[in-house]
């Protein structure tokens, strides 16, 4: 069995589920169950008529029943089918009104509210399928084995669900069948709908794919893959073809938005492999996320950058062989709810970097009282994820490659999670280093066994 998962901007249209209709087909021999979001951006939609009927006390759903209706047609459905949708068209209607009356969201009302995105999507699409003989069933997800605690907003599946998915879905696809099952939303003991949180069907994907051991997850998004490097900053970034769940994590944290390290979590525990897939180009191979390389052949997988980052200096004498330095300064941290990014420290001095939003006028003040503290803003963290095992290496050639182009590296930390090796430039340096290091670690010519050529000289 495989699970396939398909995007908002994959089922956008009459004519994006057309052409999953044609990728699904090439996979039916390997039993496929369908995850599905809402169509488009029905979800934003959905919390803005929400916000309307709160704020001004209006019930707007035209925009969502238009697409829906619209699709429906498109797809040529049948007058059976809109049996099922118009009633959800009708209670999602009753449901603002009510949020209209009362002026009042819940959390528990909002993800009833924004269920209907990926109810209403499955139902289409499930429908359409069938129709094409694919023996398609739609399900909401309860039906399908997902029961939550009943943290709403960002509930997380009770153990119960791991028996109940595979139960439920593996007879039905033995038997030939193509479950399309709704993503991001489940329910708890209570019968309460709940939501996994935003992005969530990944996770449903992943989930059904690990409980049911399916051989892969695909997760079908709009673009090729995870890149060497955000394609907006290097021209020449390429799809990755290979990564460990741990480099995708990394990854996923500083910038690169393919798949949430939460979404990962499931298939983390069995070991089942997750695709990448670009669904507006099926032929590209995409972006395999894998447990371990056997054995490596190139020491970076990717370098991404994340801008608007704060750096401190905090610096004290008090330090040197003394304990309960670091405590006192991660309280200071704590008391004002700021979250750290990166850290590295010496005998006297500590560096740590926050993000910029943040205010920090009391959390100097505090500091103060302790060390001298040094606040620069404007700064970038630069990310490389590799393996670490060949750090020497890889630091080697990124400060030579920063010392090449003339930018001073601020201050280098490599995590214990032994694939990122991060470093801080200035702001305005930080998409010329990207591309510097990108150019040093992809683009520059391979010998044939695999190894990099030696730096380029400085000439
Ligand atoms: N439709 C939900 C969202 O937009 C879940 C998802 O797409 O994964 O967040
Ligand atoms: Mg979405």
């Amino acid at each position: 069995m495989i699970v396939m998962k398909f995007g908002g901007s994959s089922v956008a249209d009459a004519e994006r589920i057309r052409h999953v209709a044609e990728i699904v087909k090439t996979q039916v021999s390997r039993k496929p169950v369908l995850v599905l979001s809402a169509m488009g951006d029905t979800t934003d939609h959905l919390l803005e008529a929400a916000d309307e009927a709160l704020m001004n006390g209006t019930v707007s759903i035209d925009r969502i029943k238009e697409l829906h209706l619209k699709t429906m047609k498109d797809l040529q459905l049948s007058a059976e089918v809109q049996k099922n949708i118009v009633p959800l068209l009708d209670e999602l209607s009753q449901l603002l009104a009510g949020i209209s009356l009362i002026r009042e969201l819940t959390p528990r009302t909002k993800d009833y509210l924004v269920s209907f995105g990926e109810r209403l999507s499955v139902r289409i699409a499930a429908a359409y399928f069938n129709g094409l003989g694919l023996k398609a069933q739609g399900f909401d997800a309860w039906d399908a084995g997902f029961v939550s605690d009943s943290n709403f907003g960002s509930a997380e599946l009770v153990k119960e669900s791991w028996d109940l998915i595979p139960q439920k879905l593996i007879p039905l696809t033995d038997a030939g069948a193509l479950p399309v099952v709704t993503g991001f939303i489940a329910r708890d003991a209570e019968g309460n709908i709940t939501t996994l949180g935003r992005g969530g069907s990944d996770l449903s994907a992943t989930t059904i794919a690990a409980a049911c051991k399916a051989e892969e997850a695909q997760v079908w998004k709009d673009v090729d893959g995870i890149l060497t490097a955000d394609p907006r900053i290097v021209k020449n970034a390429k799809p990755v073809g290979t990564v460990t769940y741990e480099e995708a994590s990394e990854l996923a944290y500083y910038g690169a938005q393919v798949l949430h390290p939460r979404a990962m979590q499931p298939c983390i525990k069995t070991g089942t492999p997750v695709l990448v897939k670009n669904s507006y180009n099926p032929e590209a191979p995409g972006t395999r996320i894998i447990s371990a390389f056997e054995k490596r052949t190139i020491p970076v997988r990717a370098i991404t950058s994340r801008k608007n980052v704060t750096l401190i200096d905090i610096v004290s004498t008090r330090m040197l062989g003394q304990y309960g330095f670091l405590e006192e300064v991660f309280a200071a941290f704590a008391r004002y709810h700021l979250s750290v990014d990166m850290v590295a420290t010496s005998e006297v001095s500590i560096s740590l970097t926050l993000d910029t939003a943040q205010d920090l006028d009391a959390l100097k003040k505090d500091l103060s009282k302790i060390a001298k503290v040094d606040i620069r803003t404007g700064k970038a963290i630069v990310t490389i994820i590799g393996d670490v095992r060949r750090s020497s290496e890889i630091l080697a050639r990124a400060f030579r490659t920063c010392e090449l182009i003339g930018v001073p590296v601020q201050m280098v930390s490599q995590g214990a999670s032994k694939v990122n090796i991060s470093f801080i430039v200035d702001d305005t340096e930080a998409a010329e280093t990207v591309r510097a290091l990108h150019m040093d670690f992809f683009e520059s010519l391979k010998l044939p066994d695999g190894q990099q050529a030696p730096f380029r000289s400085k000439s």
